[in-house]
């Protein structure tokens, strides 16, 4: 009896673990396949939103004037059905019409014709809002146009080619909304709407509707001119790194010019921390101009500056002196080290093969080394670099004097 009641507390513990490990198993798949769902559903999210910032960052003037006259577009289209329903005869007429303009300036707009666009757009908006407002009320909320239309004018007249009279547009225009928006409220005051819509819940709606798509109106073009001001500034940016590398480095080489390695040289000096002069000149470099050609000569000049680059590192500035000369700042005051780079860079030049087409040829530099020491001036520590080097090329070049 105790043996039949230990094997059948036994089986049922078996089917209990079994009924367990299949619910986890369940209890995971579940987990894992909306896990799955939620992470591509947050790449589809984050690539959408690249997409759409990217379209905004590179929107042209012929996408900004389609985005607003598509969008007008759609708001006059519904208007036209609601007051077709509730049939308010010259609101529908009216709203008619502007579908139909709208639909013929999308022409104007693909031939680039945005100014007439600008006026068209910005007096169907003052009229129509003007009509609705005497037409079936103020609580309507018609009149909440005139105000996102104002900084909507300054944006757009802000894109417009016309330099001068851009500003004058934009403020005209938006004067004149104001004055529209105080005379829809002085009318809406004195006389009682032509229409009644007999529906209080659409008072509500329509005003809701109105709201909706002036606030949408003045977000998307707010967030189109941060964009396009970021645009901008990240376009400028990049053109002053340009200009800032022009002005500092040789065209040739890639190396500082001489302007750029007189700042360094005064941080040098001024810093107190000392440093070392490494004068750099091509052995017979005329020879090599006038044997192989002057573009040849180049390329050994643009080869020589970057091994001379690749073996000063980080130790300091590299500065295309004159012709064929190169002056090294190290950082450092010991001139030994300056020695060492300086030696560094004459043997990897002499065993370097400078090769253009099926020509090839070697080259060797002659280096002059000069720690400054505490009490020269600066100019005093690049004749001392300089004489080293002409002492270098008077016994028999490719050497390193220190
Ligand atoms: P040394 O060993 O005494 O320095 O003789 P060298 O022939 O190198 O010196 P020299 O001063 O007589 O000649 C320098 C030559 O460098 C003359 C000039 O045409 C050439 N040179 C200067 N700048 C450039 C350049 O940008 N490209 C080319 N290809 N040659 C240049
Ligand atoms: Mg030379
Ligand atoms: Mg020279």
């Amino acid at each position: 009896m105790e043996f039949f009641q230990f094997s059948e507390c036994n089986s049922l513990n078996l089917l209990y673990q079994t009924n367990c490990k299949r619910t986890i198993v369940l209890v995971k798949m579940i987990y894992n396949i909306r896990f799955l769902y939620y992470n591509i559903f947050m790449n589809r999210l984050t690539l959408t939103t690249k997409k759409i910032l990217s379209f905004i960052q590179h929107i042209t003037d012929r996408q900004k004037y389609s985005l607003m006259i598509y969008s007008i577009l759609f708001v006059h289209f519904f208007l036209t059905c609601l007051f077709g329903y509730f049939r308010v005869l010259p609101l529908f007429i009216f709203n008619m019409i502007s579908v139909l303009t709208y639909l013929a300036s999308i022409k104007l707009i693909h031939k680039d014709n945005f100014l007439s666009v600008y006026y068209i757009t910005y007096l169907e908006i003052v009229l129509h809002s003007f009509v609705a407002t005497i037409c079936v009320g103020w609580k309507y909320g018609f009149a909440q146009y005139l105000i996102a239309i104002i900084p909507v004018c300054y944006y757009m007249c802000y894109t417009m080619n016309t330099k001068r009279r851009k500003m004058l547009i934009a403020t005209g225009s938006a004067l004149f909304a104001i004055l529209a928006f105080l005379a829809c409220k002085v009318l809406s005051f004195y006389l009682e709407p032509m229409y009644e819509l007999h529906l209080k819940s659409l008072e509500l709606a329509l005003y809701f509707f109105n709201s909706i798509c002036t606030f949408l109106f003045l977000i998307i073009f707010s967030l189109i001119f941060i964009f396009e001001m970021n645009a901008t500034s990240m376009q400028l940016r990049h053109q002053n790194a340009i200009l800032e590398k022009l002005a500092s480095t040789d065209p040739l080489t890639g190396l500082y010019n001489r302007r750029s390695m007189n700042l360094f040289l005064n941080q040098a000096l001024e810093s107190g921390s000392g440093f070392s002069l490494i004068m750099c000149d091509i052995d017979n470099f005329k020879k090599i101009n006038d044997s192989y050609g002057h573009d040849f000569g180049d390329i050994v000049l643009q080869e020589i500056a970057q091994i001379t680059t690749e073996q000063v590192k980080d130790n300091g500035y590299v500065c295309r002196w004159g012709g064929e000369e190169i002056l090294i700042l190290i950082t450092s005051q010991l001139e030994e080290k300056a020695y060492r780079i300086a030696e560094d860079i004459r043997r990897n030049v002499a065993n370097h093969n400078f090769t253009l087409d099926s020509k090839w040829i070697h080259c060797t530099l002659t280096l002059g080394v000069a720690a400054y020491n505490g009490h020269d001036t600066l100019e005093e520590t690049i004749v001392k670099a300089d004489y080293n080097l002409y002492t270098g090329k008077r016994n028999g070049k490719n050497v390193v004097v220190h």
